[in-house]
């Protein structure tokens, strides 16, 4: 469960003598991992309060919060603690490009791994919306509205039941992807998530674990 101020006092400080923890930092939308850094009792409490990432600079032994100078800030949306206290996971929605040379993350990766690309497709899409149509299918889509992005949705799940019984596997991949982003740009024309379907989709699976 998320961390809050009461929880402070039970994380485990002591671990190291500099009183320091590990805050791993992740994309809440993407999952990629952006960046490591240190907190303290004190960078944590002001990342709590602040609701935004603020850590422990051990080469200029200050408190700093992320993004402070290059705006690039990490908006809060929740710290785990491990099993034992010791390590802390920051969940976060990015301003910008996380790592200070510019990339998306400090492990050098532009862009989402896995499945984290469908989020990363998702800002892509929005971030069309009255853009310049004679560039971008995806912002003429957008401006055409949902009925015609409906009309897509449709022709692209027709497709894909057809590679499903008769085409090949490459086949089958290019129309679920066409479904797929057809599907996302229906979303974004309706001012819906793709969250909101792996939330259903989650809602629909996971049984309250046993008390
Ligand atoms: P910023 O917090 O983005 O305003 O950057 C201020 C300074 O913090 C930079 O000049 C770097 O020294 C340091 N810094 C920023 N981002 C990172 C990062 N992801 N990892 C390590 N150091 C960073
Ligand atoms: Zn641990
Ligand atoms: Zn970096
Ligand atoms: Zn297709």
């Amino acid at each position: 469960t998320p961390l809050t101020p009461a929880d402070l006092d039970r994380l485990d400080w002591d671990k190291s003598a500099d009183g320091l923890l590990p805050a791993v930092v992740q994309d809440a939308a993407t999952l990629q991992v952006l960046m490591q850094a240190w907190m303290n009792r004190d960078a944590l409490a002001e990342t709590l309060e602040s609701g935004e990432a603020t850590f422990w600079s051990r080469s200029r032994q200050a408190r700093w919060r992320k993004g402070e100078s290059s705006g690039n800030r990490l908006r809060l949306v929740e710290v785990l603690a491990d099993c034992d206290a010791d390590s802390l996971l920051v969940s976060v929605r990015p301003a910008g490009p996380t790592c200070h040379e510019g990339l998306t993350s400090c492990f050098g990766e532009e862009n989402a791994p896995g499945l984290g690309w469908l989020a990363r497709l998702e800002q892509i899409i929005a971030s069309r919306r009255g853009g310049d149509e004679s560039a971008s299918y995806t912002a003429r889509l957008l401006a055409e509205g949902p009925m015609r992005i409906a009309q897509k949705v449709g022709e692209e799940g027709v497709e894909v039941a057809l590679a499903g019984v008769a085409g090949a596997d490459r086949r089958l991949v290019e129309e679920a992807a066409d479904l797929l982003f057809h599907l996302q740009v229906l979303l974004c024309a309706r001012d819906m998530t793709f969250e909101a379907v792996t939330d259903e989709l989650r809602r629909r699976t996971v049984r309250p674990a046993p008390s």
